[in-house]
């Protein structure tokens, strides 16, 4: 099965809602960047709640979201798109720690408890929106949760999993966003709350290999759910030899010249998706060609 999201209203149209399965996408993650299973978590859980937070954006639009705690993984970077696109990586992929008292990948203590969660929304036009607050968990879900209704003063609920093989491999990655329309009925909400209160943990979930559509259904309670539309959900990295090379041409004639001469080549890198581009001399002679 291919990842994908899918977009929903339940509850007469009350309520917005969205599930993802990110498995391959977090799995892409993980093969790229060598992530070992505590950082796949907290990367992977950040990809999929970015993930369907691009999917509320509109057609060139993009976000970045930065989770910048004080624990040992650093700040992640996840960038994603109103097209299911998503990319990120991990400051030090290589953390993992012994699974915490409720026998679960321990995120919060990778992550940090002090910190701060940001996202800006690049709109189009040169036009940005911003948004930070800090972080409240470490578990991540929670910290989606109270970016949403902190800074986008929507009343959300936000589940993110990712379950990790023996082999550090990704077994199973999704999510769901819940989020309450203005004017939404105290009985609706009254009635979401419960069964928030009442669902296994999202882990269990996509452990199940529970479907997106299905996810939302276990939350929200079949036949309360209305689907509207699915979208593929991919890793997807916009480097590449071309664009770095506009960025060396950037440098300038002198810079170029003292590369040639010093090292004949050059190679850049790119952390999103950890792709290296090598650049020979005569590549170089060529970017110098075109530089002022
Ligand atoms: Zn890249």
């Amino acid at each position: 099965m291919k990842d994908y999201l899918v977009k929903a209203l339940a509850f007469d149209d009350q309520v917005r809602a969205y599930a993802v399965r990110s498995t391959e996408t977090v799995g892409e993650a993980q093969r790229r960047h060598h992530t070992w299973p505590t950082a796949s978590a907290a990367l992977g859980r950040t990809m999929t709640a970015s993930v369907m937070m691009g999917s509320m954006l509109k057609g060139e639009e993009k976000l970045t979201v930065k989770v910048e705690g004080d624990g040992p993984l650093g700040p992640i970077l996840v960038d994603a798109n109103a097209k299911g696109q998503v990319r990120g990586y991990v400051t030090h992929p290589q953390v993992h720690f012994d699974l915490n008292e409720h026998g679960k990948l321990d995120v919060r203590r990778a992550v940090g408890t002090s910190g701060f969660l940001s996202v800006v929304k690049d709109v189009g036009l040169r036009d940005y929106f911003t948004g930070q607050v800090p972080l409240v968990s470490g578990e991540l879900g929670e910290d989606f949760t109270y970016y949403f209704v902190k800074s986008e003063q929507v009343p959300s609920s936000v589940g993110v999993g990712v379950l990790v093989n023996p082999d550090n491999t990704i077994l199973a990655a999704g999510g769901f966003v819940i989020q309450l329309l203005p004017g939404t009925e105290d009985e609706t909400i009254t009635k979401i709350e419960e069964r928030l209160k009442a669902i296994p943990p999202i882990s269990k979930l996509i452990e199940r290999g529970l479907s997106p559509e299905e996810i939302l259904e276990e939350v929200l309670g079949k036949g309360n759910v209305r689907f509207l539309e699915t979208q593929p959900v991919t890793f997807q990295c916009t480097c590449s030899k071309e664009r770095f090379g506009n960025a060396i041409i950037s440098l300038g004639k002198d810079e170029i010249t003292d590369m040639i001469e010093t090292d004949g080549k050059a190679e850049t890198h790119c952390h999103f998706c950890n792709e290296k581009y090598t650049y020979t001399r005569e590549d170089l002679e060529q970017l110098l060609n075109e530089a002022k």
